[in-house]
């Protein structure tokens, strides 16, 4: 269903907020045929596919290499122990070099205007770039479902881990409890393991029988299968409990996080009655799925859907990523969560149609170059939907969440208020930051918005009506200081006098 918006708003922007963004694009020079934002999987493919089309790209990461969040690279200097995931981001790394694509790395985008101006900042100071085509490659952010304790030193996201152990090389804790559901948290015990690190016990909110039942369904991608198989065989070896059908009730501690008490759920993540268990632990790896990070395409107002399997609002699209906006693609986990076989095929996908649109291929030539990867979304879409549905958001455990448990931790805002907030009138997101401050904080909604739109679209009956916390620069929090530059007063231009 669509939460906003029409087709095609060809100056760049639908009329809410185009003042601003066409003042700050006036005078701007194009610089490229296409700028591809988030060098992930997603979008190094979409900038490969459009330079070999001839289009002058750029490719813009607030990352210091190429990756994304499965194939992130080490830190310089720093060296990791061979693995897939570390092969895979290398061979990326390796096509991206060499070719046409100009990379800006290290530069955080915080601002996307009208015409497709693109602001950045980074250690090198401001960068900009402009161009008629625009890729929204900005992949997903995690979700954690708030539990009394959540914000506790020592309490991580379960995707956090896996940045932790990949770039930095560095375990979550002493002795770390890995709780949520999907796939991260096989992956995050055995990187832990990998490290010479002491598990307490994985806490899983699905039971066996899901995973059993999943199974002829994973079997359909043999090599990833393979690479779970592998975690779960490292877990049994190493005897870590498994709590199956098990939440997160609490984290608890003084200064830091020092227990963690579990409670039985059932199959739709409820808690039920039963024993509950308590772990000593100083770090707890938590997290329940991923949420797309679309907040480019929905800055610029294009129609999005609620998809609950994708992750939650993602850009309507058509079959080979364009948007209802006229030059603005969108592709991998920021169009919704799919995992990185689909974000492979999408990105190439979304630079081919950046090509074919701009004159750069021929429709004979779009059609047989797009042929491989809708082959490749079509044959990886059953693993994907089952992984998607296993890290998909469950009502019930947000009905859970206790009345004085913080939701948005940026600005301290409980579930009680949340709840007090409708019963005032808040109707939707946008009405619940204005009413309280939710999502008003540094990041703009991005960790609380999912959690606080459940919780309201409860009692006012659906999502689509709830809808997303209306996205604004600066998508990413900058300091002041880096946005003004060496700009000082001596630079404030002085109009002539006025003739008397
Ligand atoms: C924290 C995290 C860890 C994950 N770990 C794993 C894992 O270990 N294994 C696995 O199979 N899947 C993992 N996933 C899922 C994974 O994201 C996808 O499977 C896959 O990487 C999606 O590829 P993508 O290209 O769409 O996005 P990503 O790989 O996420 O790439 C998006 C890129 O956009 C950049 N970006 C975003 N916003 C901005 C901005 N404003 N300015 C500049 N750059 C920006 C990011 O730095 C990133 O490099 C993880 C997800 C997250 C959020």
């Amino acid at each position: 269903m669509r939460a906003a918006c029409g087709r095609h708003h060809p100056s760049g922007l639908p009329d809410a907020g185009r003042g601003w963004h066409e003042r700050r694009a006036a005078g701007g020079a194009v610089t490229h045929d296409v700028i591809v934002l988030g060098a992930g999987p997603a979008g190094v493919n979409a900038a490969l596919a459009a330079a070999e089309a001839g289009l002058k790209v750029v490719l813009f990461d607030q990352q210091a290499q190429a990756g994304g969040q499965v194939w992130r690279a080490p830190l310089p200097g720093l060296h990791m122990p061979p693995s897939p995931e570390l092969a895979s981001g290398d061979a990326l790394r390796a096509r991206l070099g060499g070719t046409a694509v100009e990379c800006r790395f290290g530069r955080t985008i915080w601002s996307v205007g009208g015409h497709f101006r693109v602001d950045a900042v980074g250690s090198a100071g401001n960068d900009s770039a402009q161009a008629p085509r625009l890729v929204a490659a900005t992949g997903a952010h995690e979700r954690i479902v708030p539990f009394p304790g959540w914000t506790l030193p020592g309490v991580i996201g379960l995707a956090a881990a896996t940045v932790l152990l990949k770039s930095q090389a560095v375990l979550p804790g002493r002795r770390v409890v890995i709780a949520g559901c999907g796939p991260l948290l096989a992956a995050v015990a055995a990187g832990i393991l990998k490290g010479g690190g002491s598990i307490a016990a994985i806490v899983d909110l699905a039971g066996p029988g899901d995973w059993l039942r999943r199974l002829p369904t994973l079997a359909t991608q043999p090599r990833l299968l393979a690479r779970g198989a592998g975690w779960a065989l490292k877990i049994g070896a190493a005897r870590i409990p498994v709590h199956f059908r098990h939440g997160v009730r609490g984290a608890e501690g003084s200064e830091a996080l020092e227990r963690v008490r579990l409670a039985p759920v059932d199959a739709s993540g409820a808690f039920v009655a039963g024993r509950e268990i308590t772990l000593e632990a100083d770090a707890l790896c938590v997290g329940h799925g991923l949420v797309p990070g679309a907040e480019i395409p929905r800055l610029f107002r294009v129609a999005q859907a609620f998809d609950r399997r994708r992750g939650g609002f993602v850009p309507e699209l058509d079959g080979d990523g364009r948007t209802s906006l006229d030059g603005l693609y969108a592709c991998g986990d920021g169009a919704g969560i799919r995992g990185v076989l689909v974000a492979e095929a999408t990105g190439r996908l979304a630079g081919l149609a950046c090509a074919r649109d701009a004159g750069a291929l021929s429709a004979d030539a779009f059609a047989q170059a797009a042929a491989a990867p809708r082959n490749a979304i079509a044959q990886a879409r059953p693993f994907s939907d089952a992984m998607a549905d296993s890290m998909a958001l469950r009502p019930a455990q947000v009905a859970a969440i206790p009345d004085h448990t913080v939701v948005c931790r940026c600005e301290d805002i409980t579930r009680g208020q949340i709840d007090a907030a409708f019963e005032d009138g808040a109707r939707d997101l946008n009405q619940l930051k204005h009413f309280t401050r939710c999502g008003m904080g540094p990041c703009q909604g991005r960790f609380c918005g999912d959690v606080a739109g459940e919780i309201l679209a409860a009692r006012v009956g659906s999502r689509e009506a709830v809808g997303t916390f209306t996205a604004r620069p600066p998508l990413r929090p900058v300091p002041l200081a880096d946005l003004m530059g060496s700009f000082d007063y001596a630079d404030i231009p002085i109009p002539a006098p006025a003739p008397l």
